[in-house]
């Protein structure tokens, strides 16, 4: 193929491989080969590298400009390429054999400005290790002047650029100038030989220093570390991807970032610095992205461009009290070479764009980093601080490319101006919570209960996209599926946990002993909590710098990580804050009303106070987040926000409130205080529940009293769970009196059904519970089981289950006298759950009705059920409607149902039911003394199988109609077949 279109082809290919990396250098280097070889001119080199363009643009000018001067360029610049890039080769690029390029490609050479021409290349590397003895003969041979020394040792270039910038001002000076550097070069070459041909033993060493390297960062970043020390789980079983953002990218062109792309051109906004920051909330996952990009390094599987990785955590920097070189850092804080230091330093010297070094927490390091004094010269010392912002900067190892991760205000403009790009860590994705979960938990049906209660629980799932909760939270469950001693059991428990995750992982001391961890932090948590508390009362979530002060909070108290700084205040351009996350307000307002003693005594009534919902869609929330727009809304236009927020912080001051945590609260406030505040709220939940009982009508004569409880009602279920005292649950429900408990549509997950079967198992008499058109899903229906006994029917249409929690439930119910009836309409069963069906038909003698419509049943299934219902002979009701039993399980059903005495009513609505079916169905017709309404609507039964059922309705006068509308019938059919029987309804 010629070279040209091969250009045109692998265009793309090439750009990335020239361009991928966010250095220019590659380019340059290709470059300084044709300008070399007289293949481009000085001309065509300013219209190539263009001050300020971005990288692909001047690849992609240069690719232009070789395509035009045809094939033999093409030949020379893929030749170039494959010299700069040898690997670009291996990765299939331009696999088409073109002539070696050789940057000395003996020419006759008759001036000394033709020599510094053609041995470009050699001498750009050649310069970088003797690029000030250079300067300063220049200088002495009066060629140059000091302006002219500084234009070229800009610190914002590599050394390869300044090296550059040498030659091409020395060109301008004439032949003279060009001696001096020539003769200069070689003269050092004859004394030093080049770092590219090191001696075979610095060789040896170098190679032997990069594996210790390697094996050391490997050793620190293989197994997650996480807040309750480091974790035996391997990174890379837990690792999962995050999501990282450019600074102000909408949600369209939100572009993700693969760990190669970090230095890549997106996002640069300035192209010759060399320092990405990534910033993230505290727990969005800096240390970890980084422990992972160290590890895949270590591995060999990623950035294998730089040859040397050196990491620095900054919390460990700030103990290092003695001021150091830089060489005395790398070596002294990262890997010690065993031999040959002073040849391994200078290969870093001499090839920057090699090696990485990365520093994480920026925030954490103790001082201020500012612009005060500037170093250049690796050798010497200084503070570490010092070095940083020197090394962040540039003016210290210009070309060595920087990591450094930080909170975001942390990094302020002094520093910004010098860094290539930022990049914004915002923890997990919906997918990334999931497979987080997934793979800290190696059983998955455990991960599946997990998810699925995360799912039902928006609170919760809210604060999972923070990867730190996420960990907590997932443990948390954890334990609560192993119902381990002292596992968290309530939502106060999991942010208590996160509260004291926070602080234990700020605290460089450990407090004296005997004090504990709250007692230790206590002047930050009522400052905190009075803010919070302030917030939720006056709707306010945004906090001013004069709101903090007001408070008293201190610098340190912000540093704990419960408050960020906002962004987008389109107000003022002062700093504002608000809490992590808006429940995290919630919490520490309700720390505050508890612990405080200057809240008054109107504060515990305010926050139980039943609130008139107003809105039909805030009338759902049981444990309501507002997301951020809505919280704008009631900033701006109404108080809608207020009352769930003072729900939530009602129930975590019941759940603090609780007597279990005493003991935390001992030194923190008068228990005399505490005790007659949680009488205080047990009374407001008391009252609120009677407030319910009295808006139950009076039934109508023979109905059943049915009371169809509001959003609150479950709010102050999920209070009384959170104090879990039983005294209060018997309280609440000794007064009850219904013999039906509707909660449709109410939002209720697993959490609200643990609450529910917390406080429900203390009814009097059985109820109906129907808990249509929630969430419950299998992990609520597992909640469910302890308060089943008290349950008579139990209607969860609608609620994402699955054949998983029947078994459970199942066993539950079989024994237990008074569960007659179940509903589960649209959900997710299957065939699996027929058998735990058949054997409580089989089994319970009194049970009376099964409805399992519009799930995934089939003939098979149908089966099952029918080999419990041959033994039944109590239930009535059986309802198969939108299943897929067909004339194979239609036939099942009536050989089981055919004598039966009890059943009343079934439903094959919509099940593919034939007329072969219909024959079978007939059977029951005619022999069953209790069937009264049959309904076979939208199947495909013809003619023969309706004449069937009206001979079968001949002998039997207690069917009341037999529903046969949407079957294969024409109308003529169905008119004719209408007069034979008046019964059947087409
Ligand atoms: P930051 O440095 O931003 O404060 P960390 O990296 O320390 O946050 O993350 C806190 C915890 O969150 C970790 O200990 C780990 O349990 C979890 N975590 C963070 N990022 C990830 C990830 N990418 N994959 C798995 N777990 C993570």
């Amino acid at each position: 193929m010629l070279s040209q279109e091969v250009l045109l082809k692998q265009r793309a290919e090439i750009l990335h491989a020239l361009c991928s990396s966010g250095s220019s250098e590659h380019l340059e280097r290709v470059v300084d080969m044709l300008l070399a070889q007289g293949e481009l001119g000085w001309e065509d080199y300013q219209n190539v590298l263009v001050p300020g363009r971005t990288l692909y643009c001047n690849a992609r000018q240069l690719l232009d400009l070789v395509y035009t001067k045809g094939a033999e360029s093409c030949g020379l610049f893929f030749a170039a390429v494959k010299q700069v890039l040898p690997e670009a080769q291996g990765a299939g690029l331009f696999s088409s054999e073109f002539p070696s390029s050789s940057d000395d490609r003996e020419k006759p050479q008759r001036t000394f400005t033709e020599a510094l021409l053609t041995q470009r290349p050699s001498l750009i590397s050649k310069l970088q290790g003797c690029l000030d003895g250079v300067l300063a003969a220049l200088v002495e041979s009066g060629h140059f002047s000091s302006s002219d020394c500084d234009g070229v040792q800009l610190p914002i270039h590599t050394p390869s650029q300044q090296a550059r910038r040498l030659l091409d001002h020395v060109r301008s000076k004439g032949e003279s100038a060009a001696a001096v550097v020539l003769q200069y070069v070689e003269h050092t070459q004859e004394s030093r030989p080049t770092l590219e041909e090191t001696s075979p033993t610095l060789n040896k060493e170098f190679v032997k220093y990069r594996k210790k390297l390697s094996r050391s960062v490997s050793a620190q970043s293989r197994f997650l570390s996480t807040y309750g020390g480091t974790s035996h789980m391997p990174l890379d079983d837990i690792y999962t991807d995050l999501h990282l953002e450019l600074p102000n990218s909408s949600g369209d062109d939100y572009k993700s970032f693969d760990f190669e792309d970090i230095f890549g051109p997106v996002g640069t906004v300035n192209e010759d610095a060399d320092t990405v920051l990534v910033s993230g909330e505290a727990g969005s996952g800096k240390s970890t992205w980084l422990q992972r990009l160290h590890l895949l390094w270590a591995q060999g599987v990623g950035l294998q461009n730089f040859v040397l990785l050196f990491p620095f955590s900054c919390r460990r920097l700030n103990s290092e009290q003695r001021d150091l070189s830089v060489k005395e850092l790398l070596f002294q804080h990262c890997c010690w070479p065993d031999r040959e230091q002073e040849e391994i330093f200078q290969f870093i010297l001499d090839h920057p764009h090699l090696v990485l070094f990365t520093f994480d927490g920026l925030d954490e390091l103790k001082q201020n980093l500012v612009d005060e004094h500037i170093i250049c010269c690796p050798n010497q010392q200084a503070p570490v601080h010092v070095l940083l912002f020197n090394l962040i900067q540039g003016s210290l190892m210009k070309g060595v490319r920087k990591v450094v991760t930080s909170r975001p205000e942390a990094v302020g403009p002094g520093l910004k101006k010098h860094l290539q790009k930022e990049v914004h860590l915002k923890g997990f994705s919906p997918s990334g919570i999931n497979c987080f979960v997934r793979k800290h938990h190696n059983d998955p049906n455990e991960a599946a209960k997990v998810l699925e209660s995360l799912q039902a629980n928006t609170a919760l799932l809210g604060l999972c996209h923070i990867p730190v909760l996420c960990w907590i939270v997932s443990q948390c469950h954890k334990e609560l599926l192993g119902c381990g001693e002292g596992s968290p059991q309530t939502v106060t428990d999991v942010y208590l946990m996160i509260l004291q995750h926070f602080f234990q992982h700020h605290s460089t001391f450990k407090g004296a002993v005997g004090v504990n961890w709250l007692q230790q932090n206590l002047g930050t948590v009522l400052r905190l909590g009075q803010l919070a508390l302030e917030g939720i009362l006056n709707s306010s979530y945004v906090f001013s710098v004069t709101d903090l002060e007001t408070c008293s909070l201190t610098e340190s108290d912000i540093c704990m990580g419960f408050l960020i700084q906002t962004k987008n205040m389109s107000l003022v351009h002062s700093i504002c804050y608000e809490f992590l996350h808006i429940t995290m307000q919630c919490f520490f307002a309700a720390i505050y009303t508890i612990l405080s003693s200057n809240t008054g005594r109107s504060v515990i009534p305010k926050l139980f106070e039943l609130h008139e919902m107003k809105k039909r869609s805030l009338s759902s929330a049981c444990f309501y987040l507002p997301c951020a727009n809505e919280q704008t809304i009631s900033e701006d236009h109404s108080t809608t926000a207020e009352s769930p927020n003072l729900q939530i912080t009602a129930t975590f001051a019941s759940g603090l409130l609780s007597q279990r945590y005493r003991k935390l609260w001992f030194h923190c406030s008068s228990s005399v205080l505490l005790e007659k505040k949680a009488k205080q709220a047990a009374k407001c939940l008391s009252k609120g529940m009677q407030q319910h009982f009295k808006s139950i009508p009076q039934p109508v004569q023979g109905e059943k009293k049915s009371m169809h409880a509001m959003p609150e009602f479950v709010w102050l279920i999920k209070c009384i769970y959170e104090m879990q005292e039983t005294r209060i649950a018997k309280d609440a429900m000794s007064k009850l009196e219904v013999d039906h408990l509707k909660l449709t549509y109410c939002n209720i997950g697993p959490v609200e059904c643990t609450a529910l079967a917390f406080v429900l198992q203390h009814l009097k008499n059985p109820v109906g519970i129907q808990l249509d058109n929630n969430s419950v899903g299998d992990v609520g229906v597992e909640q469910l089981l302890p308060c089943m006994h008290v349950c008579n029917s139990l209607y969860l249409r609608n609620n994402n289950i699955t054949d998983e929690s029947i078994r459970k439930l199942i066993d539950k119910v079989i024994h237990l006298d008074n569960f007659r009836k179940i509903a589960l309409f649209n959900n997710r069963l299957t065939d699996a759950c027929t058998q735990h069906f058949s054997y409580l038909l089989k089994t319970k003698q009194n049970f009376l009705s099964l409805r399992l419509g519009n799930n995934n049943i089939t003939a098979e299934g149908a089966k099952q059920l029918a080999e419990g219902l041959k033994f039944n002979n109590s239930l009535q009701y059986l309802g198969l409607w939108g299943n897929k039993i067909g004339d194979e399980g239609a036939k099942a059903l009536a050989s089981a149902l055919q004598n039966s005495n009890s059943i009343v009513w079934i439903s094959l609505v919509g099940n593919g039911v034939g007329s072969a079916g219909a024959i079978a169905l007939s059977n029951i017709i005619r022999n069953s003394t209790s069937l009264e309404e049959l309904w076979l609507t939208e199947n495909c039964i013809t003619r023969t199988g309706v004449e069937s059922l009206t001979q079968a309705l001949k002998h039997n006068d207690h069917v009341k109609s037999v529903w046969l509308k949407n079957n294969d019938l024409s109308s003529a059919e169905v008119e004719e077949l209408q007069k034979t029987e008046s019964r059947l309804v087409f």
